[in-house]
């Protein structure tokens, strides 16, 4: 008898895997796709839910696998109708995620680490140094649980998701990717590619490799400051990845996908907020097709970074316009509960 601890679980399987494992217990191998059918596309949560399998061969997975799930254990609901879930992992740590609603849209914001190595010096998350990868599943199911939210409380679908939460999406690629196949395949979530953003500090070789890849997905970069120096001082990572790297690796994302890049640029006062650096911002605008948004900064409690005032944000925003750069400002939202961008530390847990 394998205890609970000891199984396996089931949402590790691979569909193929899933088919081996039928045939060696003597069941029709077809099995394996209905059981991939519960557990993706009708997030089953317990194997008495899939009704269309025998008592036998559900008794045979129970003996054999368990669901590793992860519970909602706290969820805080904004005065903007914005909701911050604290959702607890099978071993106890805790990320967040974020239901953003908007007039026509509803937005999953999610985590894809817990924690973050990245040590950008104007984002609380960074405080919290990184723990560990989240799992394809534990990506999936953040989406799974604001899905349902989006419809519980909104009654409406949910519409896109931005990888903008806890934690670096391309330094835990290969779980991103795999959570995203399956929330845009036909037996998972049938969601579309063009409504799933990933955001990155500007990793640059793997956004050649994402290149590489063909993804569908859109790409966000996290640029802050078109200046090494600068983006140096407030980004660590740009210390390893040069602007120039970053630029290289955006021509051939575009060259490979011909798919725009959005910019995300929250202007500081008196850190990236001069005219060098709106000029700065503008070259860089011309690297390869693009779209700004000027973030709001939410602030994370020390006085290093004050958000510039409205009017230079505004000529930023004429400045690139000007130029043909779409350019949106970004107005926060969740901010009394902590869930604005870089607001995500756990301080419920
Ligand atoms: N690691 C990824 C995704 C997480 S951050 C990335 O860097 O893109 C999501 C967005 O929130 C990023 O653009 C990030 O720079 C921004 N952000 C971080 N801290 C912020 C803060 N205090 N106020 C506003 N935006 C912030």
């Amino acid at each position: 008898m394998i205890t609970t601890a000891e199984k396996q679980d089931i949402r590790k399987l691979s569909l193929d895997e899933m088919k081996a494992f039928f045939v060696a217990h003597g069941e029709k191998e077809y099995r394996a796709k209905q059981v991939y059918e519960w557990i993706w596309m009708k997030a089953a949560r317990d194997f008495d839910q899939m009704t269309n399998l025998s008592l036998a061969t559900r008794e045979l997975l129970k003996e054999n696998f368990s669901f590793r799930l992860l519970h909602i254990d706290r969820m805080q609901r904004s005065a903007d109708g914005t909701i911050k879930n604290a959702v607890k992992l099978h071993d106890g740590l805790v990320v967040e995620s974020v239901l953003i609603p908007h007039e026509r849209r509803i937005t999953a914001c999610v985590s894809s680490q817990v924690g973050c190595s990245l040590d950008c010096k104007f984002c609380a998350t960074a405080r919290l140094k990184r723990m560990r990868n989240l799992s394809v599943d534990e990506i999936y199911d953040q989406v799974v649980a604001i899905r349902d939210q989006a419809q519980l409380f909104f009654g409406r679908p949910l519409t896109n998701i931005v990888f903008m939460g806890m934690g670096e999406p391309l330094l835990n690629y290969s779980n991103v990717i795999g959570a995203i196949e399956k929330i845009t395949s036909q037996n998972g979530l049938n969601f579309a590619s063009r409504r799933i953003t990933v955001s990155t500090v500007g990793i640059a070789r793997m956004i050649r490799k994402m290149a590489d890849d063909d993804v569908k997905f859109n790409l966000a970069v996290s640029l802050h400051a078109a200046l090494n120096d600068t983006r140096s001082s407030i980004m660590p990572i740009n210390e390893s990845n040069r602007l120039q790297d970053l630029a290289d690796a955006l021509r051939y994302w575009y060259s490979r996908t011909k798919r725009k890049v959005t910019y995300e640029y929250v202007v500081w006062e008196g850190i990236n907020d001069s005219p060098e650096h709106a000029a700065a911002l503008l070259k860089f605008c011309k690297v390869i097709p693009c779209k700004v948004n000027l973030i709001e900064y939410n602030t994370i409690g020390d006085d290093t970074f004050r958000q510039a005032s409205e009017e230079v944000i505004q000529s930023l925003m004429q400045l690139l316009e000007r130029n043909g750069i779409t350019t949106r400002i970004r107005r926060s939202r969740g901010k009394d509960i902590d869930a604005a961008c870089g607001q995500l530390a756990n301080k419920s847990g």
